[in-house]
């Protein structure tokens, strides 16, 4: 199949572009302009006035952050009623990773109705970008990122190597 390439144009710089001086004064000026409104903002209320929203810093971690509800956090793989997988092993989420972070092994199902399914399935989450192509992608719904889990830092590179069995966890066991 012809491979179609669209080049990028990179946009040509000014010379005031390329000496920065006036971009840094305009970037400032939003700076500051986003400063001062948000001050009289807080100042009127303060004073208990009427006034827009003004924006207000998250103490995070004290204060946990709130996922909008399309937020995409860690992977969960779903089960059938019987408990196994949902999985097909279709390998479609594996193919279209921009990251290649998945990692599936078909092996044949005990289930006549199921020709595949994933003898194992490994997500690096370290590698992942979170663009959730492997949800869009999946034809059985049998992997989601719905589980508003976000604060995955490890200390060790293999521990941010989740298996089928974390996978599958809903609330998983805090990692070594
Ligand atoms: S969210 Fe994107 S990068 Fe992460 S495993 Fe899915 S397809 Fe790959
Ligand atoms: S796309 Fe869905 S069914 Fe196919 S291998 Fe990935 S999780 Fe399994």
């Amino acid at each position: 199949m012809p491979v179609t390439v669209s080049p990028v144009v990179r946009p040509r710089r000014g010379l005031w572009e390329q000496v920065y001086i006036l971009e840094i004064g305009r970037g400032l000026g939003v700076t500051f302009r986003h400063f001062f409104v948000n001050l009289w903002r807080h100042g009127l209320r303060l004073l208990g006035r009427r006034a827009g929203p003004g924006a207000v810093t998250i103490q995070y971690p004290d204060d946990p952050a709130v996922l909008g509800r399309r937020a995409r956090a860690r992977h969960r793989l779903l089960r059938r009623a019987d408990g196994s997988p949902r999985c097909t092993a279709c390998l479609l989420c594996e193919t279209i990773c921009p990251a290649k972070c998945i990692r599936i092994t078909a092996e044949d199902s005990p289930d006549g109705a199921v020709e595949k399914r994933a003898g194992s399935f490994d997500i690096d989450i370290g590698m992942c970008v979170f663009c959730g192509h492997c949800v869009e992608a999946c034809p059985v719904d049998a992997i989601r990122m719905d589980v508003d889990q976000v604060e995955l830092a490890a200390y060790r590179r293999r521990a941010l190597l989740w298996d089928m069995k974390a996978l599958m966890q809903e609330k998983p066991e805090p990692r070594p």
